[in-house]
């Protein structure tokens, strides 16, 4: 009757569940959470594609240690001193950078992707929901001009709810800078390939996203600018269940092509050797 008795020989503590399994935010399947990371956050029932901070996004597409920050000091603004009933927005955006370890909601540099310098520029939802608000114009900005100056090819990736309400009047302005700084690469002959995660959304989608020379999305992306009960109240109309999504996009022209996360570095590479003729 040992057998019963017997105690657990090892001090090493037990695996819980959650660092086995994990929930498919879309269709709620359980999935080994090892499957999910080597998928890149990709569910394999459904294909939703789950939101990547920016450093996980930097090591799926760039080659490793090649990346190097632009603007890495540049942090939010709060120049109307706003706050509401849940308090300041310069309180709640200082905790968000010590929660994130982010100092907005863009993270830019410059990198090799498959051996090609480019300049990147990446949204990180978790800042504010990826909201565009001065500071992520500045950066943004700086990355454009940065890659002008050195001739790289810049690749944006959005993940955003839109203009920062916090910053008002200012963080709508970010739409016309963002935009000024491409007309910089136009003029220099230099490559925009903007590429929408979900959410690409609000100012975000109706400035940058959507000015690119090639426009790519990720599966079943959430893109648009105004929300779906707002338009169909103003219009009195029913709106298709695939609107506003990349699949929806591609059908009507605003997007070029959409690709999964696993062949996006390949795709980049294949439309950058066209673009740069190396
Ligand atoms: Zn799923």
């Amino acid at each position: 009757m040992g057998w019963f008795k017997r105690k657990q020989q090892t001090d090493a503590k037990p695996e819980s569940k959650d660092d086995i399994w994990i929930q498919c935010p879309s269709c709620k399947a359980h999935l080994y959470k090892a499957d999910w990371e080597k998928e890149f956050k990709v569910c394999s029932e459904c294909n939703y594609h789950d939101r990547l901070t920016w450093k996980e996004r930097v090591d799926i597409l760039l080659d490793p240690k090649s990346f190097k920050e632009i603007g890495s000091r540049i942090s939010f603004n709060d120049p109307l001193k706003f706050s509401d009933a849940k308090g300041s927005y310069a309180e709640k955006a200082a905790e968000t950078c010590k929660k994130t370890g982010l100092n907005e909601s863009i993270v830019t540099g410059s990198g090799k992707l498959n051996g090609i310098k480019v300049t990147v520029a990446i949204m990180d939802f978790r800042f504010l929901g990826g909201s565009l608000a001065s500071g992520t114009g500045e950066k943004f900005l700086q990355a454009g001009m940065f890659a002008v100056k050195h001739s790289q090819p810049f690749i944006v990736f959005s993940a955003s709810g839109g203009a920062r309400m916090h910053e008002g009047i200012v963080s709508l302005m970010q739409m016309p800078k963002t935009c000024a700084v491409l007309a910089r690469l136009r003029e220099a002959n230099i490559p925009y390939i903007s590429v929408m995660t979900d959410p690409t959304t609000g100012g975000v989608s109706a400035s940058f996203a959507m000015v690119g020379d090639i426009h790519i999305a990720e599966p079943k992306a959430l893109i648009g600018f105004a929300g779906r009960r707002v338009i169909e109240e103003t219009i009195k109309q029913k709106l298709p269940d695939s609107f506003q999504t990349a699949e929806y996009l591609l059908e009507h022209g605003f997007v070029d092509l959409i690709v999964p996360r696993k062949d996006m570095r390949d795709t980049l590479h294949r439309i950058l050797k066209y673009c740069t003729g190396k």
